[in-house]
């Protein structure tokens, strides 16, 4: 029989929403009728912009003929791609990235995870409450001990996100290697100020670690003076690599593409002690374990930035912002204390009465039919905490506030 990864059997309890799904099913079987409103996992409701999908039914056309067809494209994006990313996410923001430094790929959370094979046993640092892949990748490469009893596990660095600082950590006194930062935050809802990431970049170019910035949710800053982009902060391209998404911009959820930065500036050690460029390890990766996104999507991921894709994008945008902070007025009125929802998808509320969040997850289902993501299968911080997530219908976002207002008002 072939060896196991042994590391996989530390996972506790298994993924946070297949949990909430089995939950979820339980009920429905036993309440057939209910009318049950998913406000949990984030995921988005719209069609996918039109400007997209006549980009892609054009790129459909192009592989019908000889002379437009495309077989296997760079492993790393093709350059119109990389191009139209730099000049719209970064040089418009004044951030240096060269176009060689975009990496295209299927998703951010095969990104997150998918780094950790240029990187050796880290010490890594993750907030508290956080989006479960970057600690549940580094528990199966072997970066941590086991599962603690409390939660968490042996080795992580936990930095809690709490209203006492806003909910954006700062950088811990002891000496980590690795770093996740995710701003706007899932779960939270916070945004971190220059001034903040500021703190973050000087820690870890400081004390040689690498953060890695998770800007899946960039889009939904309303606010131009806070920073979209890590490299916006002076210091960044020596120490930070950047995960975007069009899953959330653009819903591209269901069909697929994304890109990490990898700027030629930052360096990783060898067990020698030389100093080797991440860069050039990400891309020998991803050459061999990857043959990037279809030339389809790309071409779809491409129509976003063209003025039509914009115009289109920003209207989805607006329509989740709209809905939360339909949310976040109903939840205040109905006496909840919320947090988040201004330049993010999500809102995080504190549960009534000191509750426990998986209390409040099953009260919330059984007397308002509501599915929501309790704080506490974020970390143990996110005890005491509830998300909801503004990825709906306006309808649904709309009845579920009157059935909160209604039956689960504090
Ligand atoms: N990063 C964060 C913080 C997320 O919340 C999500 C999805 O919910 C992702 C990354 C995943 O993005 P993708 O759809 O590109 O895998």
């Amino acid at each position: 029989m072939p060896r196991i990864n042994d590391h996989f059997l530390k996972l506790a309890a298994g993924y946070l929403f297949p949990e909430i799904g089995r939950r979820v099913r339980e009920f429905v079987a036993s309440h057939p009728d209910a009318d049950v409103i998913k406000m949990g996992i984030g995921d988005v409701t719209e069609p996918l912009p039109e400007a997209c999908r006549v980009a892609m039914m054009k790129a459909i056309d192009d592989q019908a003929k000889h002379e437009t067809f495309h077989g296997y494209g760079p492993e790393q994006g093709y350059a119109w791609l990389r191009e139209a990313i730099v000049e719209h996410d970064y040089r418009a923001r004044g951030c240096e990235v060269s176009a060689d430094e975009v990496f295209v790929s299927d998703a951010s959370k095969c990104d997150c995870a998918n780094i950790l094979d240029i990187l050796g046993p880290n010490k890594i640092a993750v907030t508290d409450p956080v989006y479960p892949v970057y600690v549940d990748t580094n528990v199966m490469a072997g970066n941590t001990g086991p599962a603690l009893n409390g939660g968490g596990y042996e080795g992580i660095v936990y930095l809690p996100l709490t209203e006492k600082n806003s909910f954006t950590a700062t950088p811990p006194s002891e000496k980590v290697d690795v770093i996740y930062l995710c701003f706007p935050n899932n779960p939270t809802g916070a945004t971190a100020t220059k001034d903040q990431l500021q703190a973050w970049v000087n820690y870890a170019n400081a004390n040689d670690a690498l953060i890695m910035f998770d800007a899946a949710y960039e889009a939904f800053i309303t606010d131009d003076d806070l920073p979209r982009s890590i490299y916006e902060i002076p210091g960044a391209r020596k120490c930070a690599i950047e995960f975007r998404s069009f899953s959330k911009n653009a819903g591209f959820t269901g069909t697929r593409c994304a890109f990490t930065v990898v700027p030629k500036d930052v360096m990783g050690t060898s067990a020698t002690g030389e100093k080797v460029s991440l860069h050039k390890l990400w891309h020998r990766r991803q050459s061999t374990k990857f043959n990037s996104v279809s030339y389809i999507v790309q071409r779809g991921a491409e129509a976003v930035y063209t003025e039509a894709g914009r115009t289109q994008t920003r209207g989805l945008v607006s329509f989740y912002l709209e809905n939360a902070r339909i949310i976040r007025t109903a939840l205040a009125d109905a006496g909840y204390t919320v947090f988040g929802g201004e330049h993010a998808p999500y809102i995080w509320m504190k549960t009534p009465d000191g509750q426990g969040s998986w209390d409040y997850f099953d009260r919330l289902l059984n007397d308002a039919n509501i599915v929501g993501t309790p704080g506490a299968g974020f970390g143990a911080a996110g005890e005491g905490y509830f998300r909801l997530s503004a990825f709906n219908s306006r309808a649904n976002v709309e009845r579920a506030m009157e059935r909160i207002g209604s039956k689960l008002a504090v």
